[in-house]
């Protein structure tokens, strides 16, 4: 019988026959594999797979994961998340909301009236409501900062885990895994104003749903990203900003280095990736290497990726740009030597190619085979054809010629593959 006679025969018997399927293969020992972007350099990425019985951990709440975490220590150790676990919550499990975290007479109608630009002027915010805000949102990071160390693997088992409301930490760390997790809504409660940003001030966020701070060799795969239960579209606006409730959703900064990032899924989001936080940070000169392959960036307002410093391989990768709020994809920053190839972009009528690449300060961009609605385009002529005399145009040469990296497909091979492949829950 075929597969929906099958069914229906089950259905007719009063059970419907799930096929057989085969016990799920343990990921958690897998490594990268050879030649697989940028961490795959040097000593490569093992994670936590020397990890011995005594640490292979299954976790199925917020305590749970605490305790395997064990405060970022360096041992070697596999953790399996099981189910959701909401980051958001105490140490019994129940959940916290941001009243629960607000101390010291916090009050955001309180903190608005205080810090008006039409009163209180583009100074810092000081004084009593601020203070309540630092202290409150020091509870809540309290709660939601998870520090991961060196050789950790954290995976999700089966197709449905979910790790909710926190902000994974990679800082100082060497040789991290993180894989088929699908990390949501790293919301923050207590968002600081910022006068003197960009002109009109802006609301500041503090979390990334991964941080990757002074991190080297980590691989990111197959893991979801997304404010999936609070979408910043829905957040209002005060003092004329959107009160944006969420940061970055992969952040690599601070002489972070060697990063492979594959089929992950990038969705629903502002700014998704900043590689390189800083003009002024000439330390990250020579490190912030970074491969991009087979993730698709979903309704992402900007930031796929920022760069600054680093040589980053973008390749393979599927843009699904949706909605009227779309800013750039790729943001050519400071001394930034991204090498894009064979990317596949779809967009809506009033996104125009040119619409595609932004650059502050940048000065060079290589681009081949890239796909945009199905037709082959040119970024960078495209790109310096309709700069606005502002910036400078972009030459092709960034200088080097990525070298670890698995087949590349043609844009629109990729497209198809990472559609059906990319994200959480999709590990073959
Ligand atoms: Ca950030």
């Amino acid at each position: 019988m075929r597969p929906l006679q099958v069914a229906l025969a089950g259905l007719m018997l009063g059970v419907l026959s799930v096929p057989a399927q085969a016990e799920a293969r343990d990921i958690g020992r897998d490594t990268l594999p050879a030649n697989d972007g940028w961490a795959a350099y040097g000593s490569g990425t093992t994670g936590g797979a020397a990890a011995d019985a005594d640490h292979v951990f299954t976790v199925t709440d917020r305590a749970g994961l605490v305790r395997a975490l064990d405060g970022g220590s360096d041992t070697p150790k596999i953790i399996r998340i099981a189910g959701t676990i909401d980051a958001n919550t105490d140490d019994d499990g129940d959940p916290l909301d941001c009243a629960d975290y607000a101390t010291g007479g916090y009050a955001l109608k309180k903190y608005l009236a205080a810090y008006d630009p039409r009163t209180w002027g583009s100074a810092k915010p000081g004084g009593p409501q601020e203070e309540a805000r630092q202290a409150s949102a020091a509870r809540q990071a309290e709660r939601v900062v998870l520090p991961v160390g060196s050789n950790t693997t954290l995976v999700g088992l089966g197709d449905s885990a979910v790790l909710k409301g926190a902000s994974l930490q990679i800082k100082d760390a060497d040789n991290v895994i993180v894989r088929n997790l699908d990390l949501r809504d790293a919301y923050d409660c207590f968002p600081v104003w910022q006068p003197n940003t960009g002109g009109l001030g802006d609301w500041k966020t503090a979390y990334d749903n991964i941080w990757l701070t002074g991190a080297t060799h980590v691989w990111v795969d197959h893991v979801t990203l997304s404010d999936k239960g609070h979408p910043d579209a829905k957040e209002p606006t005060h003092f004329a900003r959107t009160y944006l409730r969420h940061d970055g959703l992969l952040d690599i900064t601070n002489g972070s280095d060697l990063v492979t990032v594959s089929w992950s899924r990038f969705a629903g989001h502002d700014k998704a990736m900043l590689i390189g936080n800083g003009d002024t940070a000439t330390s990250d000169r020579g490190r912030l290497r970074v491969t991009l392959h087979h993730n698709a960036f979903e309704s992402v307002v900007q930031r796929a990726p920022r760069v600054r410093f680093g040589q980053v391989h973008v390749y393979n990768n599927r843009y699904d740009i949706t909605g009227d709020d779309h800013r750039y994809s790729l943001g050519v920053s400071t001394e930034s030597r991204i090498y894009a190839e064979n990317n596949a972009f779809h967009a809506p009528g009033h996104v125009e190619v040119a619409d595609l690449v932004k650059s502050w300060n940048g000065s060079a961009l290589h681009q081949s085979g890239t796909v945009f609605n199905g037709f082959p385009v040119d970024l960078l002529s495209i790109h310096n054809a309709y700069n606005s005399g502002s910036e400078r145009d972009l030459t092709a040469d960034v200088g080097w010629t990525p070298a670890l990296h698995g087949p590349v497909d043609s844009a629109r091979a990729a497209d198809r593959a990472v559609a059906r492949g990319a994200g959480a829950g999709r590990i073959p």
